[in-house]
């Protein structure tokens, strides 16, 4: 049987982007460096805030086409605070990657590594296992992937226009019921939709959260229920561990990943997926984090975990199971890295940086091949 090859096109952009991306490439040779059934090649693109600021575009043509032909797109992060469009919006090219490609579901897992210290003292919170889903097409970034809808500002005001679709809600809830079906598959506790929404206060919210019911009914095997998003919240903190999958709007999402991310060892710990029914493109939940840029300190582990999300998919979009294994040996490796509870990234207080988080990890994969 020939190996099959899957083309990988890799946006390291802006601030720790490129250290975490190296950290990862390491980590996935290492992981695949004896792998029969498939390999990945991987072609480096440009773009980024730092390279609108160099060449006055953000994403080169080049990159948008190896975008296109990739069989996945691995992003590190992008964006700078002191570079901006001239109307004093930050450059973040991923939010036109999302439109681009369509890539409307932002799947954000947070899950409780043993050995990674939370910020909540009940010891339930090692059970916090739940995945927000952020509608990434509309919501109330709508007027800023398509400026042209946008009410024009004047001296006196500013608008944003929101934007909920039919259309954009439906995929968005079958999405969320679809995977709370995979997960009760791998554990019986799961299976469950919450809904997360404003509809007691805005128009769009009310539409969207009918909708949510509509599709609940079409999956009446799947528990469901709904929350508003202050009231989540609140409820992240106080019983997180109660929440398997959840749904929610553009901005929520934005907002409740950073918040749900600092429940399990901060946004170093937190990988995401942008997918949609084409392209995935894997990415950090964090920014580019200029604050450590530079100086060795990022964790890579959201990056890392990030590229077992990619696997993962690709292991399903091919029907290849060793893929999927692949994705599931990188993270029992992510978790038996931190088990001892001696590995300490800087945002949980303690000195390890890229590199030595990185080295944890392969030094993992390489107990793993010994056992096996
Ligand atoms: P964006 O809006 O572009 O998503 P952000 O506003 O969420 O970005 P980040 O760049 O993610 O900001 O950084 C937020 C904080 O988290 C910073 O203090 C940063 O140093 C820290 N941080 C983010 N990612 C990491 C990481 N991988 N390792 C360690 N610290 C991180």
């Amino acid at each position: 049987m020939s190996k099959q090859l899957f083309k990988i096109a890799v946006l390291p952009g802006d601030g720790i982007g490129s250290e975490i991306m190296r950290a990862c490439i390491d980590v996935l040779q290492r992981l695949l460096a004896d792998q029969a059934a498939f390999a990945l090649t991987y072609v480096d693109c440009p773009g980024g805030a730092q390279h609108y600021a160099d060449k006055g575009v953000a994403l080169p043509d080049s990159t948008l086409r190896h975008c296109e032909s990739a069989d996945a797109i691995l992003f590190g992060a992008m964006g700078l605070p002191h570079i901006r469009y001239p109307d004093g919006t930050e450059v973040n090219p991923q939010l036109g990657l999302r439109k681009d490609f369509d890539l409307y579901a932002g799947v954000r897992p947070i899950r409780s590594i043993p050995g990674v210290p939370s910020t909540l003292a009940d010891p339930r919170a090692a059970e916090i296992d739940l995945v927000l889903i952020r509608e990434q097409s509309e919501g109330l970034f709508y007027g800023r992937l398509y400026p042209e809808k946008q009410p024009p500002a004047n001296d006196d005001e500013a608008f944003d226009l929101g934007r909920i679709s039919r259309k954009g809600s439906e995929r968005l809830f079958d999405y969320a019921f679809r995977l709370a079906r995979q997960r009760r598959a791998a554990n019986p506790a799961k299976g469950r939709v919450t809904c997360v929404d404003k509809a007691n206060v805005l128009n769009s919210m009310a539409f969207f959260h009918q909708i949510y019911w509509q599709r609940a009914r079409l999956n009446p095997d799947i528990a469901a229920d709904h929350c508003y998003v202050d009231a989540m919240a609140l409820n992240l903190l106080k019983r997180p561990w109660d929440y398997d999958v959840l749904p929610t709007e553009n901005q929520f999402g934005d907002i409740l990943s950073d918040l749900a991310a600092g429940l399990v060892g901060g946004l170093g710990m937190s990988p995401s997926g942008d997918i949609g029914d084409r392209y995935g493109l894997f990415q950090p939940s964090h920014g580019s984090a200029p604050d450590i840029a530079g100086q060795g300190k990022a964790n890579p582990t959201a990056m890392i975990l990030s590229a077992a999300m990619m696997l993962e998919w690709l292991g399903e979009k091919h029907a290849l199971p060793e893929s999927t294994a692949a994705a599931a040996r990188l993270g029992r490796a992510v978790d038996a890295a931190f088990a001892t509870g001696r590995l300490r990234s800087v945002e949980m207080g303690g000195s390890d940086g890229t590199q030595r988080i990185a080295a944890a990890i392969c030094d993992a994969l390489a107990r793993q091949s010994v056992v096996a």
